[in-house]
């Protein structure tokens, strides 16, 4: 895989599209000739954008404004505050798999800017000091090529002027959280992560980054581990959130 990373970016992109004929990932309808991967404009239209009302906690979609949290942060506060930009349903759970499993950076370039799009929305007034994307365990990250929220981070910091920074360093390799059971996943996760960089965290604000969250114990331990180590405050940013299981009871 490494050699894959250090190719020219339009060289890889040429050679994968050789093997991969264009086409939607989703419908699988041909793509613009500029294009070489992800979705065709009329399911990239359908991709559901988080916009207000959201829990002021989670980000997470809400069915009206009456109250400021959903029924899952009235129960068990989220662990970190937390937006997303898209509701993790329909053409994304695609995309994002496709992003999570092969190198594509004109890819990384298009999600960055679903991301981008919403980002004064979501965090209207708050800058943070640095962004920090999760990081993967170096065997995972060995195995798979690259970091896909590296990826999103190194895009995003360019367009929020934010200085990138990797303090953390995942020192467990844990079962992928998606085959756990919620109450599993908190266990899997705890003491995945240790802060490697103590002065690059000190009294800052920072903004973890990721793709997708859902039960959000991921964040809380990277979040944790960097309070703990002297950061001021954290909050997290992903690219999609799932609908709260129990948004449509509310
Ligand atoms: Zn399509
Ligand atoms: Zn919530």
């Amino acid at each position: 895989m490494a050699e894959k990373v250090s190719l020219p970016k339009e060289l890889l992109e040429g050679f994968l599209r050789l093997l991969f004929p264009a086409g939607c990932e989703v419908c699988g309808e041909e793509l613009p000739a500029r294009q070489k991967i992800g979705l065709c404009p009329a399911c990239w239209r359908q991709i559901e954008l988080i916009r207000h009302p959201f829990c002021e906690r989670c980000g997470k979609p809400l069915p009206d404004d009456i109250t400021e949290l959903c029924l899952d942060c009235r129960v068990e506060p989220f662990p970190v505050i937390t937006r997303g930009a898209a509701v993790y349903h329909g053409p994304v759970v695609g995309v994002v798999h496709l992003f999570k499993y092969s190198f594509w950076p004109s890819l990384a370039d298009q999600l960055t800017g679903l991301i981008a799009e919403r980002l004064h929305a979501l965090y209207p007034g708050w800058q943070p000091d640095a962004l920090i994307p999760v990081p993967l365990h170096k065997k995972r990250l060995r195995w798979r090529g690259f970091n896909q929220s590296l990826l999103l981070a190194e895009r995003l910091a360019e367009f929020w002027k934010t200085p990138l920074i990797e303090p953390l360093a995942r020192v467990r390799n844990t079962t992928p959280q998606v085959r756990l059971e919620p109450e599993a996943r908190l266990a899997n996760i705890t003491g995945a992560f240790v802060v490697v960089d103590r002065e690059a965290i000190r009294g800052k604000r920072l903004c973890l980054l990721d793709d997708v969250s859902t039960t959000g114990s991921t964040l809380g331990e990277c979040a944790r581990v960097l309070l703990e180590a002297g950061a001021r405050e954290v909050r997290a940013l992903v690219l999609a959130l799932p609908n709260s299981p129990k948004a449509e009871l509310l």
